[in-house]
């Protein structure tokens, strides 16, 4: 589709952005509904991030999507926060209304859950979920699970600190506790599922994992965030052991339609902005065999 006087923006602000599959996903999308929107990574400084938000509203931008480092930090520069993005804590997505207000909200957690329910059709008020991390993915991912319906939800991390810190957020929605590291094995033993949301197991870590394979048992569903590589080795092992498992990409994807959906009031193509962050991720691939 060619950029017009008419073509509004929508996009990233990150630092970096250079690796984001967003433009791919999102500028299909707009192409296959015949919308005249295009969507830009921005590598925003720290420093000018207050410039940065200040301009959405002066060039008439849809909204964007909001990454690291920027999460938290971009709350005070918003004239308000919706339901989610207050229990979460975070912003990664931002919406220009029509006056010109600029409302946060944060799709990366529900983004999860259903991509959770679509792939695995697991039922979450019947889960003991044990969740290993307490960034930022963890903290939508915790959240959202609770609001949804998990009744107990369990936090390990390597700072354990953090852990406890989360898992005092989490109480406000479910039954929440953080994990001992000398006690991580047992609470592996007593979970149904399992959610990795640390960065172990991402390129170009990839033969990491964050289990001994002999933990994993059956009956545990196991989810890991990373999507580089699709199937991480932690997924690769639950699989051989015939366990049922969930990659990082369908929370890639439904974190994107639903931020398209808030931009545009249009229901999101999903098989074909995942398809279009497919080919994205196999041209990187091919980028780098070169
Ligand atoms: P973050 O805020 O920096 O948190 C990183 C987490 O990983 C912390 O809990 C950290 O523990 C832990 N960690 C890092 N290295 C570790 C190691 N070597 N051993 C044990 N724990 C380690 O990052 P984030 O934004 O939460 O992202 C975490 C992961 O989720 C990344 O891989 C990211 O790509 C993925 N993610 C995926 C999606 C998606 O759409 N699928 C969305 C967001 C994030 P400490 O607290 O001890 O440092």
């Amino acid at each position: 589709m060619t950029i017009t006087a008419e073509t509004r923006l929508v996009g990233l602000f990150g630092y970096p952005v250079g690796h984001s599959l967003s433009p791919a996903m999102h500028n299909a999308a707009f192409a296959a509904l015949g919308l005249n929107l295009r969507y830009v990574a921005f590598p925003v400084p720290p420093e000018h991030l207050a410039d940065a938000v200040r301009a959405l509203r002066a060039l008439s931008f849809r909204g964007v999507n909001v990454t690291i480092p920027h999460k938290v930090a971009i709350v005070p520069f918003l004239d308000a926060l919706d339901e989610e993005a207050r229990a979460i804590g975070a912003v990664n997505t931002v919406i220009v209304e029509a006056d010109g207000r600029l409302v946060g909200t944060n799709t990366d957690g529900r983004g999860y859950v259903r991509s959770l329910l679509e792939e695995t059709g697991v039922d979450l008020a019947a889960q003991r979920v044990l969740i290993l991390g307490a960034g930022g993915a963890a903290r939508a991912v915790a959240i959202s699970l609770a609001r949804c319906g998990a009744p107990r939800i369990a936090i390990a991390n390597r700072t354990p600190e953090k852990a406890a810190e989360l898992a005092a957020h989490v109480a406000s929605y479910a039954d929440a506790w953080a994990v001992p590291p000398e006690r991580l094995a047992d609470a592996v033993r007593e979970a149904t599922l399992l959610v990795n949301t640390t960065s172990v197991g991402m390129v170009p870590h990839a033969d990491e994992t964050p289990l001994p394979p002999e933990w994993l048992h059956d009956g545990l569903v196991v989810s890991d965030l990373v999507y580089r590589p699709l199937k991480t080795r932690l997924l690769r092992e639950a699989e051989a052991r015939g366990l049922v498992t969930h990659g990082g990409l369908g929370m890639l994807i439904h974190q994107g339609a639903l931020a398209f959906e808030r931009w545009t009031g249009r229901s999101a193509p999903v098989a074909l902005m995942r398809d279009a962050a497919l080919r994205a991720l196999a041209a990187e691939k091919e980028g780098k065999d070169c």
